[in-house]
C-alpha cells in the first residue's frame, strides 16, 4: 500500500516538474537562473509588440540595441556603486524616457486629441511605498516625479494639473507640451485618426492597429538585498483623453516586495489592470512558492492569454533570478547575466 502511495506521488511530482519546465515562446527559462555574486541584478524592458524581425531598419535596430544597452549598463554600474535598486530604476529609466526611441517622455505616443499624457510608477520593495503620476503632461522625467510623490507627499497617485502643480513645489520645471513632439508619434497618430474617422477600425479594437507598444520599466536588485521596480509610459496611441493604463497602478503595471520579487509590465494596459499582473507574479512566489520564470509564464502565457490581452513583463527575484515573459511578437529587453555582461534582445530568441 505504502509502495503503491509512494509511486504515485513520484509519478504527480514528476508531472508537476514536466509542467514547471514548460518553455513558451518569449519566455527565457533556463539561460537566466544564475544570480551574481554579489547579489545585484538589472533588468530592463522597452516595450512589448508586433516587433517582428524585418519590421525595423537595420539601422534602428541597432538604434534600439545601442540605447537599451546604454541603459541597463548605467543602471548596473550604479548598483556596483553601491546605489539602492530604487536609484538604479530611476537612473535607467530616464535615460529611455529622454530617448524618442520609446513610448515614454520624450517619444510618447499622442491621445485622440493628439496630445501626451504620461504615466509612470515605482516601488520600493523594502518599504512597499510606492509613487505614482497619470495623465501630466509638462513632466520631462515622469519617473522622478513618481519618486518624489513616494517620497516628499503622502499619496501614492497624484494625477494630471495636481501632479504638476507638485511638481513644481518640488523644484522640478515643467517642459512645453511641445517637448513631447516627434515626426514618428505624430504620422502613428494621424494614421490612427484617418482608419478611426473613416471608420475603418473598431472604436473598441485599439490594440490590433497599435503595432507595438513601447512603455519602459526596470526591475533592480541592489547589494542590500532591497528590490525595486518602475515603469513610465505615454500609454496607447489615440487612446481616449483622461484614459489611465497600468503602467501608474501599483500591483498592475509595477511591483515591488523584498518577500518575493519586482515586477514591471507593459501591453494592453486595460488586461493588465483586470488580472493585477504585477502583484499576480508576486503573488504566485509568495502563495505557491512558485520560481520567478514560472510565475511570469503562468500570469503572461496563461491567464493574460486566455482573457485575449497581450504584452509582458520582467521580475527579478530576491536572489537576483530572472523571469522575462512575453506573448507578442517582440519585447525590446536587456538583462546584465551571471558573468556581469549585458544582454540585449528584441525578438523571441535574440
Ligand atoms: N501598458 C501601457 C498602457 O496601457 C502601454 C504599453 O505598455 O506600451 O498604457
Amino acid at each position: 500500500m505504502k509502495q503503491i502511495f509512494s509511486s504515485i506521488l513520484a509519478v504527480i511530482v514528476l508531472f508537476m516538474s514536466t509542467l514547471a519546465q514548460k518553455t513558451y515562446p518569449g519566455s527565457e527559462l533556463k539561460q537566466l537562473q544564475s544570480p551574481q555574486n554579489p547579489r545585484i541584478g538589472f533588468v530592463i524592458h522597452g516595450g512589448a509588440g508586433v516587433i517582428s524581425r524585418g519590421s525595423l531598419t537595420p539601422e534602428k535596430e541597432a538604434e534600439y540595441r545601442k540605447k537599451l544597452e546604454e541603459a541597463v549598463m548605467a543602471g548596473y554600474r550604479a548598483l556596483q556603486e553601491g546605489k539602492t535598486a530604487l536609484e538604479a530604476v530611476e537612473l535607467a529609466i530616464r535615460i529611455l524616457e529622454d530617448s524618442p526611441l520609446f513610448n515614454a517622455g520624450k517619444g510618447a505616443v499622442f491621445n485622440a486629441e493628439g496630445k501626451n499624457e504620461l504615466d509612470a510608477s515605482i516601488m520600493d520593495g523594502k518599504t512597499l511605498k510606492a509613487g505614482a503620476v497619470a495623465a501630466v503632461q509638462r513632466i520631462k522625467n515622469p519617473i522622478s516625479l513618481a519618486r518624489l510623490v513616494m517620497e516628499k507627499s503622502p499619496h501614492v497617485l497624484l494625477v494630471g494639473e495636481g501632479a504638476e502643480r507638485f511638481a513644481v513645489k518640488q523644484g522640478m520645471e515643467l517642459v512645453d507640451p511641445q517637448y513631447f513632439w516627434t515626426k514618428e508619434r505624430w504620422e502613428q497618430y494621424l494614421k490612427m485618426k484617418k482608419e478611426r474617422e473613416e471608420k475603418t477600425v473598431n472604436m473598441l479594437g485599439m490594440p490590433e492597429v497599435q503595432q507595438k507598444y513601447g512603455t519602459v520599466g526596470a526591475v533592480a536588485l541592489d547589494k542590500y538585498g532591497n528590490l525595486a521596480a518602475g515603469t513610465s509610459t505615454g500609454g496607447m496611441n489615440y487612446k481616449m483623453v483622461g484614459r489611465v493604463g497600468d503602467t501608474p497602478i501599483i500591483g498592475a503595471g509595477t511591483y515591488a516586495n523584498n518577500e518575493t520579487c519586482a515586477v514591471s509590465a507593459t501591453g494592453w494596459g486595460e488586461y493588465f489592470i483586470r488580472l493585477n499582473v504585477a502583484r499576480d507574479v508576486s503573488a504566485l512566489m509568495e502563495y505557491r512558492a512558485l520560481p520567478i520564470q514560472q510565475a511570469t509564464d503562468l500570469v503572461i502565457q496563461q491567464k493574460l492569454k486566455k482573457l485575449g490581452g497581450d504584452g509582458g513583463v520582467i521580475a527579478i527575484d530576491k536572489f537576483g533570478n530572472i523571469g522575462i515573459s512575453f506573448n507578442t511578437e517582440g519585447m525590446y529587453r536587456a538583462y546584465i547575466n551571471s558573468e556581469g555582461k549585458p544582454v540585449v534582445m528584441i525578438y523571441k530568441d535574440e
